[in-house]
């Protein structure tokens, strides 16, 4: 399994995952030419697309989820909550499938689990991926790691998590205390310290990838973001875990393996049944 940023960030959010030929987008919130065009210079039709996962409905990750859907005929899939609040069923789209939390949707050779995320918004959802005998979790726009979080992402082999601002420079910038406050609560944003707070606490012993993503271009620095988590992690004397760092321009291709080449898990479990 593999799996690419083609944005990351208050400017769109879309992560492409493929496994076996089998493709998904979690989230769209590039404008839909943008996305098809980051698609197509990472080698991918746009309409090969099993199927788009949405996290929550702020524009930053729906912007061009519509569009897609309809231009290239790929249903989207999220919850109840995201879809109401996105306004899709005024909207022309291919089909809108409903993801219970904590009941796997199988798409092909992946599986997607959806996981409740404390955010201000109608129902958002962290993913767990699963394929090839391995796992990514995927959680971007939370304020706080919860229990429910901390728990599923646990035995994933890659975690993809958002380190979006540093707290000092969110206070001392420019943004309206009222924004401020926002992002600051339980249901806004994972600060740098939250993410070390996690790394030191919760992450899961198979883990060999942390990406952190979301980052912040006016209340937070790539270099204050690195520091804090490659710190936390050489505290937990975790220094066989990979740390990468998200532009707002996304990412290239980023492989995901098992920690046991996937001997324990799924091949196994399949050759069980
Ligand atoms: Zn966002
Ligand atoms: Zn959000």
């Amino acid at each position: 399994m593999r799996f690419r940023l083609l944005g990351s960030g208050s400017s769109g959010n879309a992560t492409l995952v493929e496994s076996y030929g089998v493709r998904i987008l979690i989230d769209a919130g590039l404008g839909p030419r943008e996305l098809a065009e980051r698609l197509e210079s990472a080698g991918v039709d746009p309409a090969s697309i099993a199927l788009v996962f949405l996290s929550h409905e702020h524009q930053d990750h729906v912007r061009g989820a519509a569009s897609f859907s309809k231009k290239w005929g790929v249903r989207l899939c999220g919850s109840r909550g995201t879809y109401a609040a996105a306004g899709l069923g005024a909207e022309e789209i291919a089909g809108y499938d409903v993801l219970e939390p904590g009941v796997a949707r199988p798409v092909g050779a992946l599986s997607v689990l959806g996981i409740p995320v404390p955010h201000d918004a109608a129902g958002p959802l962290a993913f767990v991926v699963q394929g090839d005998g391995c796992s990514l979790a995927h959680a971007t726009d939370f304020g706080h790691v919860s229990r429910g979080v901390a728990d599923g992402f646990r035995d994933c082999d890659a975690v993809l998590i958002e380190s979006n601002y540093d707290p000092v420079m969110l206070r001392d910038g420019p943004y309206p205390w009222s924004v401020k406050e926002r992002i600051l609560g339980s249901r806004g944003h994972l600060s740098n310290e939250d993410v070390a707070r996690y790394l030191t606490r919760d992450l899961g012993e198979a883990c060999r990838m942390v990406l952190l993503a979301h980052i912040s271009q006016n209340n937070n620095h790539p270099e204050l973001v690195r520091m804090t988590a490659e710190t936390a992690l050489r505290r937990r004397g975790r220094t066989e875990v990979r740390l990468e760092l998200a532009s707002a321009d996304g990412t290239g291709w980023i492989d995901v393996a098992a920690a046991d080449g996937g001997a324990s898990r799924g091949p196994r479990q399949l050759r069980l049944w």
